[in-house]
């Protein structure tokens, strides 16, 4: 026969077995919900679905006087637009770099004002790095920008929350040049050319301090895409006639 006080020890165990049973699936799906995925947010692009062989070119980092001046003879020449996602201190530190490259009629996004690690800002620090970048670029070259792009690719919920607070589309991209590691022309060249599909968002840098053999690479790519078919537009273009 149990005792009293075995019983009191069975309903106790009983009790948390409930507990537990409830609260596991519970806290797993909070989990799950919780975690946020750049792909499903309609505010971030990656590519578009777009069969017309249009594709875009980007460029981080810049501008720079010289490396970004390289780059827009480039696209001049071919008559190809695209989208510079500028820093702000380097709006600041190369004003007519940056005045050329909207002269020139490129477009261009907001790479925020320092480059810094964002998932680690507190929100008021965060939203002083968007809106502070916006004010150089618009100081330099009278440019308001409409996109914005993190740094380093990191798009966490609240970065992409900040950054539509202030009215900004977010864009990644979906080919990834790898130019920064100084790679030469025809690395760089072929990463793209063998994995450019309509719809894509091309990731390059003008912003490059060190060796860059972006903009000869860039003439290799340009006309060899032309020849595809290919159009070259802005990442806005691209976007505003995405069907989603
Ligand atoms: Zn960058």
């Amino acid at each position: 026969m149990i005792s009293v006080r075995s019983r009191t020890w069975v309903k106790k165990i009983v009790c948390v077995a409930t507990v537990l049973f409830c609260i596991f699936p519970l806290t797993a799906y909070r989990t799950y919900a919780a975690q946020y995925d750049p792909r499903s947010d309609s505010c971030v692009y990656f590519s578009v679905k777009d069969e017309r062989k249009r594709i875009a070119l980007s460029f981080d980092d810049g501008p720079l006087e010289g490396k970004t001046d390289k780059i827009l003879d480039v696209l001049d020449r071919y008559g190809v637009k695209a989208t510079f996602f500028m820093v702000g201190s380097q709006a600041k530190y190369c004003p007519e770099t940056a005045m050329r490259v909207a002269a020139e009629g490129h477009e261009i996004g907001n790479h925020t004002q320092n480059h810094k690690n964002l998932a680690a800002m507190k929100p008021k620090e965060l939203d002083e790095e968007i809106a502070n970048a916006e004010r150089e670029i618009y100081n330099a070259c009278g440019y308001i920008p409409s996109l914005f792009r993190p740094p380093e690719g990191v798009c966490t919920e609240k970065i992409s929350n900040a950054a539509k607070l202030r009215g900004y589309s977010i864009v990644m991209w979906s080919v990834d040049t790898l130019d920064w590691q100084g790679k030469a022309a025809s690395v760089i060249a072929e990463n793209v050319l063998s994995n450019v599909k309509s719809g894509s968002v091309i990731l390059m840098h003008d912003g490059i301090f060190s060796v860059s053999h972006t903009a000869e690479a860039l003439d290799i790519i340009i006309p060899k895409l032309l020849e595809e078919g290919y159009e070259f537009v802005t990442v806005g273009e691209l976007i505003a006639y995405s069907p989603e």
